[in-house]
């Protein structure tokens, strides 16, 4: 820390991403991307003639994305929000929409970024505990009067709520915002967009990083009501108004234009979710009933830790954390069937050792 640091950021704990090694190839399964590409024609649309307009400033309205987005969900240009990764667009709602007297609520077991952003705006913020078996009780966030933050399913346990518990949850804050991180909704969780027409205090947060293909791209966006969008844009025109390149913009239009290809794509993640999680059973490992694109799974003979550290040897990466509450558990990505196959081979080779 140099000593021009403002005081206040002294005490900031930033977020850690999942490593990105660049040392060596790895079976990654750590950071719950797509093992599979962009669609072909994504490809196509980031082409020469889009790369000689870089000259250029893209729009900062985003005008022709936003009415994709709108179209493909079937709400308006003004509900739609869009930033530089959902990571930017979670920043912006606890900046927008939280402060001294407006506290912020989240799982205490959840995605990582929440607790930083809390501690960035020095916000008075509750991490609720999760229920048995990290479950999240929804009846623990109704009428609590505070701003709320859920991942729906939530990471990283790949847990989800059923859309009534969040519309309850909506319903009994009307005072607060709630912002629903659908990161991961697209492997097999039920969406409450269609709620977003009947509250205006609700965010339905995405992102195309996961179930799109496009992590390297960087975009997110939300939906909500018109006035929600505008705030949102209130905070975009204060720090960055270009925050969505041209590339990404043509990217992402054309990833909507091919939604089958993902559709797709998600249906063999499923498969393989569940074929890995049948075959960790056979070898004693306990795991959660997921709706994403990752299992949260402890093997009963090993600490989360060792096994990490044991497959990271063997040139497989998953995600472990030290905390207490979940150490003896590893997040894993669920990738091509190649890939679980690598990853279960490597678990019994370790297994063997420890025997
Ligand atoms: C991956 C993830 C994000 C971040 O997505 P980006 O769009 O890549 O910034 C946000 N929320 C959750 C719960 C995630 O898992």
């Amino acid at each position: 820390m140099s000593k021009f640091l403002s005081a206040r950021f002294a005490d900031l704990e930033a977020y850690v991403p999942g490593e990105q090694p660049q040392d060596m190839q790895y079976v990654k399964l750590n950071t719950n991307e797509s093992p599979f590409p962009p669609a072909p024609a994504v490809l196509e649309a980031v082409n020469a003639l889009e790369i000689s307009r870089l000259n250029l400033y893209p729009d900062p309205e985003c005008r022709a994305l936003r009415q994709k987005l709108a179209d493909f969900y079937g709400v308006k240009m003004e509900n739609v929000f869009l930033a530089n990764g959902s990571d930017e667009l979670l920043n912006f709602f606890f900046l927008a929409f939280c402060d001294e007297e407006r506290a912020v609520a989240y799982p205490a077991i959840s995605y990582g970024f929440y607790p930083v952003y809390a501690s960035l705006y020095r916000l008075p913020a509750a991490a609720i505990p999760l229920r048995e078996g990290f479950r999240l009780e929804s009846g623990d966030y109704c009428g609590i009067g505070k701003n709320v933050v859920i991942a729906n399913p939530n990471a990283p346990t790949g847990r989800a709520i059923s859309v009534s518990e969040i519309e309850e949850i909506v319903r009994s804050n009307p005072d607060r915002a709630v912002l629903i991180d659908e990161a991961y909704i697209d492997f097999g969780g039920e969406s409450c967009l269609p709620l977003v027409g009947k509250y205006d205090n609700l965010l339905v947060c995405q992102t195309f990083s996961k179930f799109r293909s496009l992590a390297g791209g960087r975009l997110g966006f939300a939906i909500g009501s018109p006035a929600l969008i505008e705030d949102l844009d209130k905070i975009k025109y204060s720090t960055n108004s270009y925050n969505i390149n041209r590339l990404t913009m043509a990217a992402a239009i054309a990833t909507i234009e091919n939604n089958d290809y993902y559709a797709e794509n998600s249906r063999r993640i499923q498969e393989n979710r569940a074929y890995t999680a049948g075959e960790l059973e056979k070898l004693d490992f306990e795991t959660l009933p997921s709706q994403a694109n990752f299992i949260f799974t402890r093997c009963r003979r090993m600490e989360g830790g060792a096994l990490y550290r044991a497959l990271k040897a063997r040139g497989v990466l998953v995600r472990h954390w030290e905390k207490p509450e979940i150490a003896d558990w590893c997040r894993v990505t669920i990738g091509s069937r190649e890939q679980m196959d690598v990853f279960l081979e490597k678990v019994r080779e370790i297994l063997k050792e420890v025997d």
